[in-house]
């Protein structure tokens, strides 16, 4: 019988907090629940932020917690030839194009925001023509590549994705995708073949995942994950969205906040059990 398969897939550019946590132990209980299997996987697609010893310090806090999982644990970092090869397929079929715009000039020209709060793109860089892109490139200038979203959608036309929850029991109820209010999203960063969105969704269909639980804040990103997943031919998981784990302030646990780390409760004589008691498991 095939086995569900669940999976927690931290960002190591910073050490884990409570919320991480929350989202480890919500997923593990899951995939108990569901007799299915828990995997690890080490997003860290991002070569600057990304640090060796925040991967070693993942898997210190994780097993802390009493959590254990699959090897060998896949490093995203040892797959950016497949995301490469899955942005030619876009790009074979027009569907990316180079953008120039810097951070300040995205800010500049912007006039509204995505679902995430970022400028949103205005377009400026979408009718550039062969030549100019040409140009540019030959004076040694760096794009990042974007989805013409817009065009994506005529061609898969409307997308759903299910969603399972609140408890593993429940039926799946079905959500529509609104990939239009993120705009061209960008797929490959400067410097790297690969975005976030891109990475995420191969990685998923290649592990096999058949549940994708993350957090409520990271819902609206699905409208992206479907059209991609309808794009490349990739299968498209149950999604369920978790409470958030919030500050004495009401505002959402985050590593660049300094959001008090597992490393630090740990080292104040917290016991594990404690936390898992905290948090409700
Ligand atoms: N790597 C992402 C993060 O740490 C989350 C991955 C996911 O659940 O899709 O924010």
């Amino acid at each position: 019988m095939l086995r569900p398969v669940l999976r927690f897939a931290p960002s190591p550019n910073g050490l884990l907090h409570l919320g991480h946590a929350y989202s480890a132990l919500f997923t593990s209980v899951w995939a108990e629940a569901l007799g299915g299997r828990f995997l690890l996987r080490i997003e860290d697609t991002d070569i600057t932020r990304s640090k060796p010893e925040f991967t070693a310090a993942i898997f210190e806090d994780l097993a802390w917690l009493g959590l254990s999982w699959e090897q060998p644990v896949l490093r995203q970092s040892d797959r950016f030839a497949v995301y490469a090869a899955a942005a030619d397929r876009l790009r074979a079929r027009d569907l990316l194009y180079p953008c120039f715009c810097s951070r300040t000039e995205l800010a500049a020209q912007s006039s509204g925001a995505d679902p995430d709060g970022a400028p949103l793109y205005p377009g400026t860089c979408r009718h550039l023509s062969a030549a100019e892109v040409k140009q540019r490139f030959a004076e040694g200038r760096t794009a990042n590549w974007r989805l013409r979203t817009d065009d994506a959608m005529a061609l898969t036309g409307m997308l759903t994705y299910s969603v399972a929850g609140p408890t593993p029991a429940d039926r799946p109820q079905i959500r529509y995708a609104r990939p239009e209010r993120w705009g061209d999203v960008v797929l490959q960063r400067k410097g790297t073949p690969t975005s976030y969105h891109l990475s995420v969704v191969i990685d998923d269909d290649a592990q096999g995942v058949t549940h994708v639980t993350r957090g409520r804040d990271m819902e609206p990103s699905t409208d992206i994950h479907v059209l991609l997943q309808m794009l490349l031919g990739l299968t498209s998981p149950l999604y369920t969205f978790h409470k958030l784990i919030l500050d004495t302030e009401g505002k959402k646990l985050s590593k660049s906040k300094g959001s008090t780390s597992l490393r630090s409760l740990r080292e104040a004589g917290r016991t594990a059990e404690e936390i898992r008691r905290e948090l409700g498991f």
